[in-house]
């Protein structure tokens, strides 16, 4: 028994708190940084805050993100600061906006300087994905919607600039705009995220308690890989449908 208490269990799970803290760091401090927001990164405000009212699973409903949506959709272009005040007036006029204590669940580090707000956006990025493949199955419309509103947030907004320049060159390498259907999305963003963690595996970033491999575990995923290590992307999807589903969400009272 006592072996069986100390050993600590690996779990591949998601939690809203990692998801509204990414959001809320998003909205309330990464956003408002930028001085003057006009023409494209307007355009991409817009769109990135159209997409997480419709796909942001915020427990307590999506009022807050719609009317923030509303007010910035009225307007040519908002400084940094003015949108931080729009945002600290809509969380107090529509307390409680978040469900939890702001703090880091499977995204946090074993030291401050670890993971955090990177992770969470990572894994608010999967989630999105997945979601809108979920509710959109038939349409073939806007396949990359997604994609490509969180590839406008991150070239725009990520204040990770080296980060930003990588993702984007990688968009273009690896063809993200070909994308034609929504599953592939979601693949694509996971081949990126495994193509990331490839290049930091063993870099000064990584949190030498979680550290970077091809994602999923065979731990968690055993039939993500044929017999030969390679990739079977059919059962990936199904593991990755079901972990960033809203349905595999797990909360902060259940933690
Ligand atoms: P993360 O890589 O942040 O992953 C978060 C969680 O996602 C993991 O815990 C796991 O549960 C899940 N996950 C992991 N891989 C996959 C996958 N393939 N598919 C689905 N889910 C997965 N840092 C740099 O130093 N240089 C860069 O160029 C760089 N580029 C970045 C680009 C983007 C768009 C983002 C969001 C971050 C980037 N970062 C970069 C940060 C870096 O990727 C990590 O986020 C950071 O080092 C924290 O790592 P982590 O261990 O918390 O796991």
């Amino acid at each position: 028994t006592e072996q069986l208490e100390n050993t600590e269990i690996s779990r591949d799970y998601l939690y809203q708190l990692d998801l509204e803290n990414a959001l809320k760091y998003s909205i309330s401090h990464e956003i408002p940084l930028h001085k003057m927001i006009k023409d494209k990164k307007m355009d991409t405000l817009k769109k990135y805050l159209n997409v997480l009212t419709e796909y942001f699973p915020l427990r307590y409903g999506n009022i807050f993100l719609e009317t923030t949506r509303d007010i910035i959709k009225k307007r040519n272009n908002i400084s940094g600061e003015e949108f931080s005040q729009i945002i600290k007036s809509m969380e107090e006029e529509m307390s409680p906006v978040y469900s939890g204590p702001s703090k880091w669940i499977e995204c946090k580090g074993s030291k401050e300087r670890y993971r955090g707000y990177p992770c969470g956006l990572w894994t608010m990025f999967h989630m999105l994905t997945v979601n809108f493949a979920i509710l959109n199955k038939n349409a073939e419309h806007e396949p990359r919607k997604i994609l490509e509103t969180m590839h406008g947030y991150i070239e725009n907004f990520f204040g990770c600039a080296d980060c930003a320049q990588h993702f984007v060159q990688m968009a273009a390498k690896n063809k993200m705009f070909d994308i034609t259907n929504a599953n592939d999305s979601i693949l694509w963003l996971w081949s990126a995220h495994n193509e990331v963690n490839a290049r930091l595996s063993g870099d000064d970033t990584e949190d030498p308690k979680h550290k970077k491999i091809p994602y999923p575990a065979a731990e968690h995923c055993p039939n993500c890989r044929y017999e030969n290590g390679t990739w079977n992307e059919e059962n990936v999807l199904v593991y990755l449908k079901t972990k960033y589903s809203y349905t595999g969400i797990n909360y902060y009272d259940s933690v």
